[in-house]
């Protein structure tokens, strides 16, 4: 069949996947294929009833820090400035009696942020990660997610909107997806709203699987993270690049975060076990396959692969091109 990828345009004859859901096991198969010239992979038709893929059990609603005692975010608050702008003292002293997470961490650091940034979660859900940050001492927190049922106000402060990006209006210092990107069906003109939001000299951080990757080798059809149909793209290390070149960015960084899911998630669909089932190990770990020696080598095996840039998911830094 001949397909024209939404990524590069390139249109050429496809050899076709048909990969099953597997997360709640319902039995259908949806056709995706892989453009030879990007190595973007992608659903070949978006199903017009993606509703039904995300029942009311998808979304999870992780709690924030509101209800820590004041102290403790002042503690947290002075450690996370001391760690992004200071002079790091305070992040070592502080650092047993106040969290700063690694991966939290690691994104602001990506993004150059501090807690004067303004900063935008496209896709948050209920805003669980904002709420963290709010606890980190970030005031200017917005998320945005047209999913959730009503726009939601925390008492942290935090408000997450039921609006799409292309509703958004101002200026952010940040603009963050993490793992929502490849939800959305529109890729290029998502990319087209964060410049128009992000402020001069500002960052966009891109949390995407990838398929260039170990996982999707070993797995093809199985690997976990194809998710049909609720992910459409796929994305090559250098479709991304090439994608985020069209919209007028520039890719700065990509830092591998690949984790053992990419490893037990694939080998459960490989023996038909799927994410939701009662022996997956996201739902029982003792009645799954895996030992904790298992998981701990695929551990291993995943920090091994995102060295190589070789792991299923990375972090994608993009700036606004000086020419455009
Ligand atoms: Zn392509």
């Amino acid at each position: 069949m001949e397909y024209a990828c939404k990524i590069c345009g390139d249109r050429a004859e496809r050899a076709e996947l048909h990969v099953p859901e597997m997360m709640f096991g319902i039995g259908e198969t949806f056709t995706y294929f892989q453009c030879a010239a990007c190595g973007c992979l992608q659903i070949a038709e978006v199903p017009a009833d993606m509703a039904r893929h995300y029942p009311p059990n998808y979304y999870s609603f992780p709690s924030g820090g509101a209800d820590e005692a004041p102290w403790r975010r002042r503690l947290k608050s002075l450690r996370t400035r001391s760690a992004l702008e200071g002079s790091g003292v305070l992040d070592r002293l502080l650092s047993p009696v106040a969290s700063f997470p690694g991966d939290i961490r690691l994104w602001l650091e990506l993004m150059g942020a501090t807690q004067r940034s303004r900063l935008l979660d496209v896709g948050c859900g209920g805003g669980g990660l904002l709420r963290q940050l709010a606890g980190l001492g970030f005031r200017s927190l917005l998320g945005a997610d047209p999913f959730i049922a009503e726009t939601l106000h925390h008492p942290d402060g935090v408000v997450v909107r039921k609006a799409r990006l292309a509703e958004l209006s101002g200026e952010f210092d940040g603009i963050m997806m993490h793992h929502s990107f490849e939800h959305m069906p529109e890729p290029y003109a998502v990319l087209a709203d964060a410049r128009r939001l992000l402020a001069p000299g500002a960052s966009l951080l891109l949390r995407v699987p990838v398929c260039s990757s170990q996982a999707f080798r070993e797995y093809g059809v199985d690997w976990v993270q194809l998710d049909a149909p609720r992910h459409f793209f796929l994305h090559s290390e250098q479709s991304l690049r090439v994608l985020a070149q069209r919209a007028g960015f520039e890719v700065t960084r990509v830092a591998y975060d690949s984790t053992a899911f990419q490893f037990w998630g694939s080998e459960q669909y490989r023996r038909g076990v799927y994410l939701q089932s009662p022996t997956s190990y996201a739902v029982d770990a003792a009645a799954s396959q895996f030992s904790a020696a298992d998981i701990a080598a695929l551990e291993a095996k995943a920090r091994e692969a995102n060295a190589r840039g070789d792991g299923d998911q990375a972090c994608f830094v993009l700036r606004a091109s000086a020419s455009q």
